[in-house]
């Protein structure tokens, strides 16, 4: 039988509950489908961070190295950690040891889910380049604690990593509608934004079967609540693209219904997946954490694994539950009922 490796990231707050309701919709459709989860569980998270003063040890990049896959719950305790401390300790290194160049983000209305727009037929695929631009780390401050104070946030863009993404963006608008959007500013900043056009312009010529679109952020932010409608695939900067998918997780009902994978496309290195929120300190412990985006970014895992029936089984069983009104606002159904709704119809 085939077994995939996973190593589990649960991290702080809903990140736990999450990632154990994931583990038994998963590990469900893994009996039913003939495959097998191989789990190892990890305790780096803020708390780690209080007994051991490190996120994760220094040797934590290579033990992730050869897993089939990493899963993440969610990562971050503003009261006990800097969220810069709790980021930069862990999440931003494995992306970028793993060049999880590409973070991909679906934004849809699940069934009976009422989002706040009157838009309803929307089916977004944002793609967001995840090793670089404005989160490269690059920067300083200097003179600190004087009047001179000064600090300096060089976003980097390389060819290297604008082609690729762009690449990857067009590969992905070619298996779905065949349109891409492309997000910059590149009115304002007139190097890495120019730049990332023309590099657009240019791969557009291998992709003649892709229509492509430039906004600019400001007017792209307009358009996903104006007329989500028209858009297929999304493609944009680690900042840009961060910020946009908070507004699309808003447009499809909440950030407990967004997903996202983090992918290392030429699979050298495993890939990550996590829910789009972060650890929910005000609802930590209740058991009201929405797992339907952590479930969601499991289906993403299961596809790049290569088990796409199991996948397509476990977003049917999503919409099954939706559909029966199960998890479809704030605070109706607990953590546990929605899991077990989601297990009921994948059984069924
Ligand atoms: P958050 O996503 O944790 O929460 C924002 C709001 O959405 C909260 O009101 C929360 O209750 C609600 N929410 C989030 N997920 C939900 C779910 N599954 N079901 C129901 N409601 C949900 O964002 P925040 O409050 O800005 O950040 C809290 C901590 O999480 C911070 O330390 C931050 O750095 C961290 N964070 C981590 C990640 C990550 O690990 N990928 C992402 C974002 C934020």
């Amino acid at each position: 039988m085939k077994t995939y490796s996973l190593a589990l990231i649960p991290g702080d707050g809903i990140g736990v509950d999450v990632t154990n309701a994931t583990m038994d919709v998963l590990n469900v459709a893994a009996r039913r489908f003939g495959f097998a989860l191989s789990p190892q569980s990890f305790p780096w998270s803020c708390e780690y961070y209080v007994e051991t003063g490190a996120m994760m040890p220094e040797d934590g990049i290579e033990t992730l190295r050869n897993f089939d896959a990493i899963y993440l719950g969610a990562v971050g305790w503003p009261d006990t950690v800097p969220d810069s401390v709790s980021l930069h300790g862990l999440l931003l290194p494995i992306r970028k040891a793993f060049m999880q160049y590409a973070n991909i983000r679906p934004h849809r209305l699940l069934p009976k889910i009422e989002g706040p727009l009157k838009a309803e037929g929307f089916d977004i695929l944002c793609i967001r380049e995840n090793t670089e631009g404005e989160y490269a780390g690059a920067g300083g401050r200097v003179h600190q604690g004087t009047p001179n104070e000064v600090a300096t946030e060089v976003s980097v863009f390389t060819r290297l990593g604008v082609e690729r993404i762009l690449r990857f963006a067009f590969e992905q608008a070619r298996n779905r509608r065949g349109h891409l959007t492309s997000v910059t500013k590149s009115n304002a900043q007139k190097y890495s934004m120019v730049f990332w056009d023309e590099v657009t312009r240019e791969i557009a010529e291998e992709y003649p079967d892709v229509t492509v679109s430039h906004m600019h952020i400001d007017a792209m932010a307009a358009k996903m609540v104006m007329t989500p409608q028209d858009l297929d695939v999304v493609v944009a900067s680690n900042l840009f693209g961060d910020i946009l998918t908070d507004l699309g997780a808003a447009i499809q009902g909440g950030l407990g219904l967004a997903a996202s994978a983090n992918i290392s496309p030429d699979r050298a290195n495993p890939s990550m997946f996590e829910p789009v929120h972060g650890s929910a300190p005000d609802i930590a412990g209740k058991n009201i954490a929405n797992p339907i985006a952590a479930i969601w970014s499991g289906v993403m895992m299961l596809e790049h694994l290569g088990e796409a029936t199991a996948a397509a089984a476990v977003l049917s069983a999503i919409e099954t539950a939706t559909g029966q009104g199960i998890g479809i606002r704030p605070g109706l159904n607990t953590t546990d009922e929605i899991t077990t709704a989601i297990i009921a119809a994948l059984e069924a």
